[in-house]
């Protein structure tokens, strides 16, 4: 035995840097079910069933190849509930001569496993992920320098890297990098929106959904109508399934809210991008292959890949750079415990309830719940950072702490003093009104903003913008916020000001 490898449940493709230049008489790979990894946060419960489906499945793939593998399946009484304590098992069976890894995409466990040469006396090799299109180098040289991030540069420097959505001249297609500026339309139903991929859980997902349900019976969430793709083929499946039924209308709507659909015509491609069954430039690539085949827009397309090629190399590249004392970063100063109904979603803000409500059944919400619902009240009721973060990194089925941290930290909660956001997305009630139909479904007031019934969102906004203003008067992006509020009647203000501050004192009982 010359080499054990080791795959980690986010590492499930053959294409993964640990598995370059491996033979399969020669290195034995190691995958496992660990309590360690499945309890550090209160991972959704769908969100297990989907890594350990598909982790059993990749292992039964490579078996099938005839790779060996030592695969640990999750029973609590396994002695082994790290994977350290797997890995040196596994050292002293084989006599194996190297450890060979690919990098993890969690500081906590980075940290972990390089100390492992020394706590385990074995050569252990960690490879870059080349699944990203920037190297962490590569980021580190583009922010050298910069005092301040701004994704749409460093997104533009990944475009020409890659050539995608880039004509023969060199210019971005359609003539603009970006076309945001089209993509903020309400949806009011029509036309109507795709139904999600989904397929049925197979053998293997059914007994894990079984292990799930009884193990980790007190985790987040549930496991019925679980849906998701387990392998490859079917991650493929559904990203065709997105390009022909979603993409077309995924630009115009991408910052709806429904009050009836929960995933409206975004890709719900996340999961499988970051744990491996599909690879994010080949999924940009089919998006561009759609609008170079007229069978979608450019405001889509482009609005899509700017996600992936811009949006996720960035806070992946902001993670590494700066962790891990990122996850400590409070500039705002929040302490506020998060309300007990981010579990329950029993609340009577209307939006509120159907994200989370959504999130518990469906491991899921769409960007502009995340950010501009549950993200949008926890930046203006002040909650701890530590606090909104963990409730992020548990709920989503795609949630790992190198993109939902930035994510969380930086884009939400501006915790990191506006270094990777130029200002905060605090809104009010307007935006949530503007956006969706909930309001019209809501015990509370959208055009109220003093009275007991009023929406909360409306005072605790104004509160946010009066007790941050040292924090935000002199950015030139929140002038206006400030002329405003200042225009407005002192008494007004004042009562604006009372209501938020009885809101921040009885959070619980929205
Ligand atoms: P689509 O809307 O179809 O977008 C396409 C793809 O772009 C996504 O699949 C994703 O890979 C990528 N993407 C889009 N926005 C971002 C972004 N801001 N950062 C990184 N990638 C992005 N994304 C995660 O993958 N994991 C997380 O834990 C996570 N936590 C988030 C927490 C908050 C508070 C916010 C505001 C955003 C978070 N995001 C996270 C980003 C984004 O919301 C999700 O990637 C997206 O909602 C996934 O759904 P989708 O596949 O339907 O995305
Ligand atoms: Fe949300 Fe306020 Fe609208 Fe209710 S009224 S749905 S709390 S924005």
């Amino acid at each position: 035995m010359a080499n054990l490898i080791l795959i980690l449940g986010d590492q499930l493709t053959t294409d993964i840097s640990a598995l370059n230049g491996a033979e399969p008489g020669r290195d034995r790979i190691v995958m496992a079910e660990v309590h360690e990894e499945a309890s550090y946060t209160n991972h959704h419960k769908k969100k297990l069933v989907l890594l350990f489906s598909a982790m059993r499945h990749f292992a039964e793939r490579l078996r099938d190849s005839s790779w060996e593998v030592h695969y640990q399946a999750y029973h609590p009484d396994n002695p082994h509930q790290s994977l350290e304590d797997v890995i040196a098992k596994q050292i002293r069976e084989t006599g194996a001569e190297r450890l060979i890894t690919t990098e993890c995409g969690e500081w906590r466990l980075h940290a972990q496993i390089e100390q492992w040469h020394k706590r385990l006396d074995i050569p252990v090799e960690i490879r870059g992920d080349d699944r990203f299109i920037a190297t962490k180098q590569e980021f580190a040289d583009w922010a050298e320098g910069r005092k301040q991030l701004r994704m749409e540069f460093f997104y533009r420097e990944m475009r020409r890297k890659t050539g995608l959505l880039m004509s023969p001249e060199n210019g971005p297609e359609g003539g603009q990098w970006n076309f945001d500026a089209d993509n903020r339309k309400k949806w009011s139903g029509k036309p109507p929106a795709p139904a999600p991929f989904r397929v049925e859980p197979d053998a293997i997902t059914r007994d894990v959904i079984h292990l799930v349900d009884e193990h980790f019976d007190d985790h987040f969430g549930t496991t019925d109508d679980f849906h998701f793709a387990v392998t490859p083929e079917d991650a493929d499946a559904a990203l065709e399934h997105f390009i022909d039924f979603a993409l077309p209308c995924f630009g115009d709507f991408q910052d709806a809210i429904s009050d009836s659909e929960d995933w409206l015509f975004h890709s719900t491609l996340s999961p499988y991008i970051n744990c491996g069954l599909l690879d994010p430039l080949a999924v940009c690539k089919a998006a561009a292959q759609a609008w170079y085949a007229g069978r979608a827009p450019i405001n889509a397309v482009e609005g899509f890949i700017r996600q992936i090629l811009g949006w996720r190399e960035f806070v992946r590249g902001i993670y590494w750079l700066h962790m891990p004392e990122y996850a400590q970063e409070n500039r705002l100063g929040n302490s506020r415990a998060l309300p007990w109904f981010y579990w329950t979603g029993e609340t009577r803000m209307r939006c509120m309830h159907k994200a989370i409500d959504a999130t518990r059944r469906n491991a899921y919400a769409h960007h502009i719940q995340r950010l501009m619902v549950t993200g949008n009240f926890a930046l203006l009721a002040g909650v701890k950072p530590e606090d909104i973060c963990d409730w992020y990194l548990a709920v989503y089925a795609d949630a790992y702490d190198w993109v939902e941290l930035p994510n969380v930290l930086g884009m939400v909660m501006h915790a990191d003093g506006g270094y990777l956001g130029s200002k905060p997305y605090a809104a009010s009630g307007k935006y949530i009104h503007r956006m969706s139909d909930h309001c019209a479904n809501c015990h509370y007031n959208v055009n109220k903003s003093t009275e007991d019934d009023a929406c909360p969102f409306n005072a605790l906004y104004w509160h946010f913008i009066d007790r941050h203003r040292d924090d935000f008067a002199g950015n030139p992006r929140m002038g206006m916020m400030y002329r405003n509020w200042d225009k407005q009647n002192p008494d007004k203000r004042t009562a604006l000001l009372r209501r938020a501050e009885y809101l921040l004192e009885n959070l619980e009982e929205l």
